[in-house]
């Protein structure tokens, strides 16, 4: 039924307080992305998402930890990988979380981070303080794989988590869209018709947004056949974020 979560029971509060509490709030570490891997059991009720609300950014982000909404399409289970602290000025915006990202728990844990971070000029000390970097993907948890690679990212995390966060990020002045999906969903009709048109047109979504392409290895056959794209875009988005990062 759209519009509904699978999630547990919190019995005891007011129908219009109830929140999603995780199993364990001493398991969700303050650190970006290192929640660990938990299963839900016990009761579990359908819950409309618009009577569900969070006081806080940490309610939430605990709330989405516990999803479980399309487990039946996931072949390694739920395990959201975000982060998010509602001081950050900058967003990322992927797609979804690879096995290899599934597996650690921690967000472009992986080839691809290794790049975005050299592009964006900041070392993992910066790039996972969620005080000034959201980490927020178009799909949670790791999706699968397809016969061209993995498959999309699924399309319920947006429907039902993603507002929620963006409204407990007020601080936030510069979002990320990595990738076909985040700017399909961000940038909507504003959209050129490739990917590569879209990240050339920067300066059309600037200040609010910088689109980039997917920083995975293979894209490098992209990147060498684009040159404005590390000439020209890298260094502004480096100092975007020299600058919004610096306390
Ligand atoms: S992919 Fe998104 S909607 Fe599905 S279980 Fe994970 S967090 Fe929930």
């Amino acid at each position: 039924m759209p519009g509904t979560l699978r999630l547990r029971r919190n019995s005891n509060q007011h129908p219009e307080k109830r929140m999603i509490q995780p199993k364990n709030p001493k398991t969700i570490s303050t650190l970006c992305g290192l929640a660990p891997a938990r299963s839900i059991r016990g009761r579990e009720e359908k819950i409309a998402v618009a009577e569900v609300g969070y006081p806080t950014l940490k309610a939430l982000l605990a709330a989405v930890r516990d999803c479980r909404a399309c487990e039946a399409h996931l072949p390694l289970g739920p395990r959201p990988v975000l982060c998010a602290g509602e001081t950050a000025r900058i967003l990322i915006v992927g797609q979804a979380p690879g096995a290899r990202v599934h597996t650690t728990g921690i967000p472009w844990d992986d080839p691809s981070g290794e790049r975005l971070r050299a592009w964006m000029g900041v070392d993992k000390e910066i790039f996972y303080d969620e005080s000034r970097i959201a980490i927020i993907p178009m799909g949670y948890c790791y999706p699968g794989r397809g016969t061209g690679g993995d498959l999309p990212p699924r399309r319920e995390c947006a429907a039902l988590w993603l507002d929620q966060l963006l409204t407990r990020l007020p601080r936030i002045e510069l979002t990320l869209l990595i990738g076909q999906y985040a700017q399909r969903h961000f940038l909507g009709s504003r959209r050129k018709p490739s990917l590569g048109e879209t990240a050339k047109a920067w300066r059309d979504y600037a200040p609010q947004y910088i689109p980039l392409p997917h920083p995975s290895p293979r894209n490098q056959p992209w990147i060498k056949l684009h040159p404005w794209f590390e000439r020209r875009l890298v260094p502004v988005l480096r100092a975007r974020i020299k600058a919004l990062s610096t306390r």
